[in-house]
Formats: structure tokens, sequence, C-alpha cells
């Protein structure tokens, strides 16, 4: 094995050997005699087949300070929400290796909050906002933009619809209180070109 086919990350374009040596796999091309990657990816040699492939690292973006997400509540403790981020809500492509992001009480709300279960409860999909994403995330659903944006009756697990007394089950009548985004309801992607929630 060459130094040139060793297994590494590759930007397109670049030259991974020569067409002798290696038979093109998926995400390559040959030119002129060598094979070159394709892709943004990582290069993998089977020796046994004389082939050299690259497989696909999509443009998942790092979760950064800033960024709106789309996170589940899994967990209510008392000080804080814990959550799995579940996609980019300006891009909607999926984080990377499903991470967790915690929601701190003082985050939830503007203002006091006596308890957690008072604004979220687990299953909830929230909007929210990364105020600090490493080492661990951070998230706030405070400003009125942000907040649950879709949520099922603890009752019956129908889902909650938005109503003028706050949400309402579809399927039993229950009212429930949620510290709701003012786009409950409206899954769709944010307008924002950074990140940052519309004002
Ligand atoms: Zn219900």
């Amino acid at each position: 094995m060459s130094e040139q086919t060793s297994e590494r990350f590759v930007m397109p374009g670049e030259l991974l050997g020569t067409a002798e040596e290696f038979v093109p796999g998926p995400g390559t091309y040959e030119d002129g005699g060598r094979v070159y990657a394709a892709l943004l990816g990582h290069s993998h040699v089977d020796p046994a087949a004389r082939a050299v492939s690259v497989q696909a690292v999509h443009g998942i973006p790092r979760i950064a300070t800033g960024d709106l997400v789309y996170a589940r509540v899994d967990e209510l403790k008392s000080q804080m929400a814990i959550c799995t981020i579940l996609a980019s809500a300006t891009t909607r492509r999926s984080a990377p290796g499903v991470p967790e992001g915690t929601v701190h009480i003082s985050r939830a709300k503007d203002g006091y909050t006596d308890s957690l279960a008072d604004e979220f409860a687990p299953g909830d999909i929230l909007l929210a906002e990364v105020i600090q994403g490493h080492p661990s995330i951070k998230l706030t659903t405070a400003p009125p933009e942000l907040g649950v944006v879709a949520a099922r009756c603890q009752s019956c697990h129908g889902m909650l619809s938005a109503g003028s007394k706050g949400l309402v089950c579809l399927r039993c009548g229950a009212t429930e209180r949620r510290k709701q985004s003012r786009s409950y309801g409206l899954l769709r992607p944010v307008d924002s070109a950074h990140g940052s929630p519309p004002h």
C-alpha cells in the first residue's frame, strides 16, 4: 500500500493512486490513468479487490453558539431539561452523533420558573438556540420564538393543538401548558442567515 492510498480524509480531486494500482470504486473517478477522490470523505482501500473508494462525509454543520436546533425533551431534572438534539432548524440536517443538550431552568423562559415540569414534558419537541456548543451543548428557549413546537397530551398521547387558552388535546380535550414557541405547530425552517432567532 502506498502512502497515497492509506485510509485518510480526502478532498474532491485528491489523487488516490494510479489506475494500475487500483480499480476506481464508488466515490472516485479515473482520469488519465490516475484515480482521484470525487467526494469529500474518507478513502478506503480494499486490498483483495485492489479497489479504492471514498465514503462521503456529509456537510453536517457542527453545532455552534447561535445555531437554532430542534431538540426532543428526554428527561426533566430539577434544574435542567435533558434533550436530544435532532436537527439543525435552519438546514433541517440531522445532527451528527445524536448529541445531548440541556436547557437550564433559568433559560427555559424569560422570568422565574418554579418547575421545569410547568414548561416542558418528556417527548416535547423544542425549537432552541445553542448558547454553548462546546464542551457540552447548552440551549435556551427563553425568547418568544423559541420553546415547544410540538407536544403530546400527557393523559392520552394525542397531539396538542395551540389554542387561545394554551394547548388543547385534539383527542380528549385536555388542556396543558408549556413554554410554547410562537411557531408551535408550524415545524418549518427558520428564516435566518446566521442561525439566530428572528426578532
Ligand atoms: Zn388527550
